[in-house]
């Protein structure tokens, strides 16, 4: 007969213990509380995490400082690794799979001067090999990232996970979310971990103590985790800032479905410069990404006014009609943790918390999805008791390279993306160097307004190049522009949208592996060619995905009683 490890009796325990000291507080008393893994931040890595804990048996508490999940559309490509880990997630694969807009409306990115305007060129990023499903059982998708929140929270609920949305921090003996909460210290202990919770929505300082054996920072690119462990970012800082309008508008969905339908709209027109993200065409759900330079531009000056303009402009028509969700300012950088695990390797950092990349590419919320598939099964062995402690470090030496070389990739597609622009006679650099100076040198020192009117002039000016006038065919300049964009973009030298070779090819060269070092070097990487749209290779290698085969049971092999069960 097997028994319960006494971690996990003693973990049973300490939920009595979370309902003694629920009824505390009520006397006025601050409650502290236990359990084996608190889970900061329930972003999708955070709840990915929960969920696979909770598959394994392993109880977890996931406390969100927001009162609600994110319902601004962030990520939405999802890689083929990242569903491969979401088929083993109860219905997850089939349901994203089933929901998703159809393939036909997102396969290709589009160049042009407007919504309805010219169309410079578009790529059409769907192979015939693709759809084979030759190397796994799953394939990529495109689905936002607040509806797979939406079903992220059905899975954990059906494995007994309850979320509590109102303000009363809620125990139970199952696993749980919390939302409302935020993290504002750590204390670290050699066998244990301490953190406080602060209420978001008072201004009291409520305080909650929570003792974990282990703290996972899931809390984002701006993780308080990772700032109250003082660890530091490496990497390129603050490449560019940019606001996002969520909004839906039926009129251009409707306009683009018949048209052009596309994922990714890249619009350069004399009044305004934007990026859509078409996240789903059928209920005409967009987010319209624009460059933003503070503090010359401000972001209190993007009302619903303003940007419903700037949608217009870039739309090419006012005749539409426009419902603005919200507007955000987000600042992309290419970094990643200089360390992903404390001193006492006990608060472990996941998902942006570790690395924030430029999202062209779509590696970040992959990447940290499968953060959480590396770490689940490693805290899992470890609070059984099957692994000592020093297992988890190796979720550093294999994660780290990972994200490093995602960092590089994302920063490389970056750069493809900007050389669009760059092609048309708008060179973002440029921009970035007026910016620069206008902020530094002799411009700082002049009124606010008058530094605003240069920046805006002379980006007014640079953005002529994309005028009718320039970007025609009988101009020569723009006629030798639209040869050079048409290359560009037939030759697959600009954004690519699958990357499988880095998707499904990556090896893990250190960590969790038996085998020595001599060993080791007889396997080599030959088959693992980086890089734009490289094949991804199916190899037998330590440290490699096993490569996926259909396997189709006989008849002849199945007895009766196999059929029955
Ligand atoms: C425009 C854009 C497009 C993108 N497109 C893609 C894409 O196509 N594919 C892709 O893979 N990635 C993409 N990304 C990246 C993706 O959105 C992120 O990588 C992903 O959100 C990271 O998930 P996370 O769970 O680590 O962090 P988050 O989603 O940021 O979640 C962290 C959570 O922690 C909470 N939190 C923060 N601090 C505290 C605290 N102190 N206490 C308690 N809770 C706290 C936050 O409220 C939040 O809910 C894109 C990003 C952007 C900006």
């Amino acid at each position: 007969m097997r028994t319960v490890p006494r971690k996990l009796v003693g973990a049973a325990c300490n939920y009595v213990v979370f309902r003694r000291a629920f009824s505390q507080r009520a006397n006025g008393i601050v409650p502290e509380l236990s359990v084996p893994v608190l889970i900061v931040g329930a972003g999708p890595v955070g709840l990915t995490l929960s969920i696979l804990l909770a598959k394994l048996g392993i109880k977890c508490s996931v406390v969100e400082k927001k009162s609600e999940f994110l319902q601004h559309p962030q990520a939405h490509f999802i890689n083929n690794r990242t569903m491969e880990i979401f088929r083993k997630i109860g219905s997850l694969s089939t349901d994203i799979e089933r929901l998703q807009p159809p393939i036909d409306q997102w396969r290709k990115f589009i160049y042009c001067t407007s919504l309805t305007g010219l169309l410079l060129g578009e790529v059409d990023h769907l192979h015939p090999q693709d759809l084979a499903r030759n190397h796994s059982p799953t394939w990529v998708a495109h689905f936002s990232q607040h509806r797979l929140l939406s079903l992220l929270q059905l899975q954990a609920e059906q494995l007994g996970i309850h979320i509590y949305k109102s303000q009363e921090f809620c125990l139970n003996n199952l696993g749980h979310i919390n939302l409302g909460y935020e993290c504002v210290s750590i204390e670290q202990g050699s066998e244990n971990v301490k953190a406080r919770f602060s209420r978001t929505d008072t201004n009291t300082k409520d305080l909650l103590t929570i003792n974990c054996s282990f703290l996972i920072g899931a809390d984002g690119a701006s993780s308080k985790v990772r700032k109250l462990l003082n660890i530091q970012m490496e990497g390129e800082e603050a490449l560019q800032n940019l606001v996002s309008i969520h909004f839906f508008s039926m009129d251009l969905a409707n306009h683009l479905i018949r048209n052009r339908p596309g994922m990714l709209y890249f619009v350069f027109n004399t009044k305004a410069i934007g990026v859509f993200v078409a996240h789903d065409l059928r209920s005409g759900e967009f987010i319209v990404q624009v460059p933003f330079y503070p503090p010359q531009q401000t972001f209190e000056a993007f009302t619903i006014d303003a940007c419903k303009t700037i949608i217009c402009d870039l739309a090419g028509t006012t005749d539409i009609h426009i419902d603005i969700k919200a507007v955000k300012q987000w600042i992309m950088h290419a970094q990643v943790a200089e360390s992903y695990i404390s001193r006492n390797g006990r608060v472990i950092l996941a998902g942006d918390a570790a690395h924030r990349f430029p999202p062209a590419g779509g590696f970040g919320m992959n990447t940290g999805i499968q953060d959480a598939h590396n770490l689940a099964w490693k805290i899992g062995a470890v609070l059984r008791g099957v692994a000592s402690h020093n297992l988890l470090r190796t979720y550093e030496s294999e994660r780290k390279p990972v994200a490093k070389a995602n960092t590089a990739l994302s920063l490389e597609n970056f750069k493809a993306a900007m050389s669009i622009p760059s092609i048309l006679g708008l060179d973002p650099s440029s921009a970035r160097f007026i910016h620069e100076q206008v902020n530094g040198g002799i411009g700082s020192l002049l009124p606010h307004q008058v530094q605003k009117n240069i920046m805006e002039g002379i980006f007014a000016l640079g953005r002529m190049q994309v005028g009718p006038l320039v970007l025609n065919s009988y101009n020569p300049l723009g006629s030798i522009r639209l040869k050079k964009l048409k290359h560009m973009l037939g030759e697959g030298r600009s954004l690519q949208l699958q990357f499988p070779a880095e998707d499904l090819g990556f090896r893990y060269h250190s960590g969790a592996l038996l085998i020595n070092e001599e060993e080791m070097q007889s396997y080599t990487d030959e088959h693992y060619v980086p890089g734009r749209r490289n094949e991804y290779k199916p190899v037998c290698a330590p440290g490699a995905r096993i490569p996926h085969s259909n396997i189709r049971l006989l008849k002849s092999d199945f007895t009766k009683s196999d059929e029955a069960s």
